[in-house]
């Protein structure tokens, strides 16, 4: 299929994409596919004052009515699934399957947030006081920001604006510079969602186009209540501290460094096999990517010539071709981390074997490589450092206490995962003095998360927490309540003040 007819089946005409000053580029040959044009800081003042005026009638719609809105958007994107798909392939470079996933997520996301639309429950309290009655409600926060990544491009918006807008609060997205038509076509497909619904109010969703300063400018407003941010650590530290500073609520989704545990008691036939999904799609570039396999010396002489035959055999190449599984890096500035990631690997004693450059001839404005696996001989400082690309580093370990160490050792706290059959080892893993990690599997690579559960990771990581179980709760704003039904007036704490 051409660059054209995907544009043009997600609805964007050539006036669409001429005449800005934001260059967009596909990752799959680096040519420019649209010159968009960008929001200024007014616009961004202009566009939180618009959200202000829906927050004002959106909360006031019941909650299981809100939850129609996302049933119907979450239609409208089972109807756009393959364009919609396709579109993420194109301008950030994963390959269809992993595009139609995003989507598939995007669409269970909104099942669920239709479900939680009638269960925002709060808990009763018993009082303290006689002919007291205490409960806990939530109300809705108000204006919610959603920056967001390259990577997931789609994903992430719909994570945070199915469980936003049930929630009773408008959204106000500033999706990466490196992918914005994404953006706009979700934008497209909620306004027919919106159309559907018949009375909802104008501007419940606004997508802001522009670089980091448009990001800055929504951030620092004291009227949006909720920043929720995906993106690289150093992002997360700017945002975080200005959203502080006027105590506002922020979610932050930051950097992984993911590591797999390979127990000598592991499946190393199911290992293999996650480790190669997990470490190469995407090209190494999601944020639950593997990075780190620490493996039992036991089984290290049987496991790696296994995944070095396994890393032999990958397809790498355009990925919208069918049979590729790894396609470009997003951009050349990534091509460059990686390799100055493998020329600091080998600086520390590591051995290389693959991350060689590919399709150079074919793709010269692109960046294809082969994933690359590093033994290294213990976690030097490049191990500890997230780069956003396929690389593995592969070390040994002894015992189970040393292999959790290895994993906990390193400043992010994403996702992380052991392989064994020993079930001592597996709970010790997922136990208090195991995985710090915001996500702990066994048997399971540390990529690739259901919407159900929360996601989230730990220290640099963020904290936040987004998607399932009870995430809504940081959409929300929690009051206690207590009710005097009595006719006298006791105070708490058995206090007496007679006046
Ligand atoms: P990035 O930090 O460069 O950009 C992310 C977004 O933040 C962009 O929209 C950008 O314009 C905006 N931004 C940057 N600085 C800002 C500032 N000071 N104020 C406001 N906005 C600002 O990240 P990227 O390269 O697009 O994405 C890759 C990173 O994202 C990786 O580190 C990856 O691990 C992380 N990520 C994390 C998760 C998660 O859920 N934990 C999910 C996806 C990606």
């Amino acid at each position: 299929m051409k660059f054209e007819q995907i544009l043009a089946a997600s609805g964007f005409s050539d006036q669409d994409l001429t005449g800005g000053s934001l260059d967009v580029h596909t990752p799959i040959d680096g040519s420019k596919i649209a010159a968009l044009q960008t929001h200024t800081a007014d616009d961004v003042h202009d566009a939180i004052e618009a959200s202000k005026a829906a927050f004002a009638t959106w909360r006031k719609v019941p909650a299981p009515r809100r939850g129609e809105l996302v049933r119907l958007l979450g239609e409208e994107l089972r109807n756009e699934k393959e364009n919609l798909g396709r579109l993420v392939t194109l301008e950030c470079g994963k390959i269809v399957q992993e595009g139609l996933g995003e989507v598939q997520e995007m669409i269970d996301i909104c099942d669920f947030a239709v479900g939680l639309s009638r269960q925002l429950y709060g808990l009763t309290i018993a009082s303290e006081r006689p002919g007291h009655a205490m409960r806990e409600t939530w109300h809705p926060m108000g204006v919610c920001g959603v920056i967001s990544a390259f990577n997931f491009p789609v994903a992430v918006w719909s994570w945070n604006t199915a469980l936003a807008l049930v929630c009773g609060n408008p959204v106000i997205w500033k999706p990466s510079e490196k992918t914005p038509l994404t953006a706009l076509a979700c934008k497209r497909i909620f306004e027919r969602a919106v159309a559907r619904f018949g009375d909802a109010p104008d501007n419940l969703l606004q997508v802001l186009i522009g670089e980091r300063a448009v990001g800055e400018t929504l951030v620092a407003s004291r009227d949006v209540a909720i920043v929720s941010a995906t993106g690289s650590t150093r992002m997360g530290n700017a945002v975080g501290i200005k959203v502080a500073e006027r105590f506002g609520r922020s979610i932050l989704e930051l950097g992984g460094n993911n590591a797999m545990i390979v127990s000598d008691s592991a499946d190393l036939e199911m290992a293999v096999r996650a480790i190669v999904f997990s470490a190469v799609g995407t090209a190494g570039q999601r944020c639950t990517s593997l990075r780190r396999l620490i493996a039992h010396e036991a089984i290290y002489d049987v496991l790696m010539p296994r995944l070095r035959e396994a890393y032999a055999n990958l397809p790498v190449g355009n990925p919208l071709d069918d049979g590729v599984l790894i396609g470009p890096l997003i951009d050349a500035q990534s091509g460059a981390a990686m390799g100055a990631a493998l020329d600091q690997a080998k600086s520390a004693g590591g051995t290389v074997h693959g991350g060689e450059l590919r399709l150079t001839e074919q793709y010269p404005d692109a960046v294809y490589a082969n994933p690359a696996i590093v033994e290294m001989p213990g976690q030097s400082d490049i191990v500890k450092h997230e780069t956003f690309a396929p690389i593995l580093y592969v070390m040994k370990y002894k015992s189970l206490n040393e292999a959790i160490h290895l994993q906990n050792d390193v400043p992010q706290g994403l996702s992380s995962c052991i392989f064994t059959t020993d079930i001592r080892e597996a709970e010790e893993f997922l136990s208090d003095v195991g995985s710090d990690c915001g996500i702990a599997n066994v048997n399971i690579g540390p990529s690739g998360a259901e919407i159900g559960g929360a996601f989230g990771g730990e220290k640099e990581t963020g904290g936040g927490r987004e998607s399932g179980s009870d995430a809504w709760k940081a959409y929300m704003r929690r009051q206690t309540n207590t009710v005097n039904y009595s006719r006298e007036l006791p105070l708490a704490q058995g206090i007496k003040f007679e006046i």
